[in-house]
């Protein structure tokens, strides 16, 4: 097998992924992320979907994936509270905080560097060359834009087609200990509870506390609240608090006072009254804008997007992850049975778009039905 250098734009799971199986393979991998701090404690929960485990079988880290809190059932709530519909479908919801530093201790440390924003990639015909938000620059084999929703590597592939298109709602989202929670809103423990009627899709899971604790009174109970918001309204949907605006979610901490008041208040009257509780319980909601994007492109001649750079499809489908995972074992298996770049990147595309594309539609589909 030939070996590459190959340097990846993104540190979050797609980028580690990446970095963890073409390491394992004998290439020559650095990731640069650049956010200065890290990404760790940032998640919340989600689904173990096939190719997640399999990827973590792969790199030797399968047993994150008991890490877990399991949904008995799914609930449906009426406004007033009481319970529509029970339905009997069993869910774990895996911490996202735990798989991230558990697949980020698997990559070299040396190779993996944090405050290194890349600002464009130039794609070659012998290989790419990355520049860095400080003006160095670095040439290299392969460039994987592993650079989630606001790829920076996008537009070198995809220069008429690379903006995410809004799908005309947005996601407001809570993350408390389950502790915080009111004797009046313990219905929505050990659930999947929803609360779903025209024009409102509002729903709660359990998920690990932080450090992966899954016994009782240490988890975290997360909460999404879809709410439609016009796109001319959605620059100040993420105004922060100091007047900042930020491209496409609003972060934990930025929201102003008086639209946490508002928000607390839109949910005593729009929402069942225990959803209306953990809404209360949270201080710091985020939002987050809900896009499609699809790549024309996913490869150049020596540069590939996998994860959300390529398709970004909406939660709802939970495979965001998963998608990322075989996005890279593709990848992976294409450049060890392949000696020549561009044939191993043709075959990669030919496999992966067609499935980037249906999980977008996917998302879509479920969108549609959502609010
Ligand atoms: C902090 C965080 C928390 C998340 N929590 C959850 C969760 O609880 N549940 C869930 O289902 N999904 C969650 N996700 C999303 C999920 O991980 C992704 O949908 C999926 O893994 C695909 O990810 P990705 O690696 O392709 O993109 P992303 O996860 O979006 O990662 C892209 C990475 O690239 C970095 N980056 C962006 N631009 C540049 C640049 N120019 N130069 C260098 N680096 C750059 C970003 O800082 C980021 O780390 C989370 C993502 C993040 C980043």
């Amino acid at each position: 097998m030939k070996q590459f250098r190959i340097r990846i734009v993104g540190g979050s799971l797609a980028g580690l992924f990446a970095g963890i199986m073409l390491q394992q393979a004998g290439h020559d991998v650095r990731i640069y992320e650049r956010s200065k701090n890290g990404l760790a404690g940032r998640g919340a929960g989600l689904v173990g979907q096939s190719d997640l485990l399999h990827i973590l079988r792969l790199i030797g880290c399968e047993h994150v994936a008991r890490v877990g809190v399991v949904a008995k059932e799914r609930i449906y709530l009426n406004h007033d509270g009481s319970i529509a519909q029970t339905v009997r479908m069993p869910q774990t919801q895996i911490s996202w905080d735990v798989l991230f530093e558990t697949v980020a201790a698997r990559i070299a440390p040396e190779t993996y560097h944090l405050g290194r924003g890349v600002i464009d990639v130039l794609d070659g015909g012998s290989g790419a060359e990355l520049v860095f938000e400080d003006g160095t620059r670095e040439a290299t084999d392969l460039a994987i834009g592993a650079d989630g929703l606001g790829s920076v590597v996008r537009p070198a592939l995809n220069p008429n087609n690379n903006e995410n298109r809004y799908s005309g709602y947005v996601a407001w989202r809570g993350l408390i200990p389950e502790a915080s929670l009111p004797t009046a809103a313990l219905v929505l423990l050990d659930r999947f509870s929803f609360h779903v009627r025209p024009g409102v899709h509002m729903l709660g899971y359990l998920v690990p506390g932080s450090k992966g604790e899954m016994n009782r009174g240490s988890r975290r109970y997360n909460w999404v609240w879809y709410r439609k918001v016009p796109q001319s309204d959605l620059a100040a949907t993420f105004t922060d608090r100091d007047d900042r605006s930020h491209a496409f979610s609003l972060p934990r901490g930025d929201l102003s006072d008086d639209r946490l008041t508002a928000l607390r208040a839109d949910a005593c009257e729009v929402l069942p009254p225990q959803f209306a509780l953990a809404v209360e319980a949270e201080p710091s909601p985020s939002i987050h804008g809900i896009f499609d994007y699809e790549a024309p492109r996913m490869i150049g001649r020596s540069i590939v997007l996998v994860g959300d750079a390529a398709f970004v499809a909406r939660p709802h489908t939970a495979m965001g992850v998963s998608k990322a995972a075989g996005d890279v074992m593709a990848l992976s298996n294409c450049l060890a049975s392949e000696t020549d770049l561009p044939i191993a990147l043709q075959r990669f595309e030919a496999e992966r778009s067609v499935v980037g594309r249906e999980v977008v539609a996917y998302g879509r589909q479920l969108g549609a039905s959502a609010i």
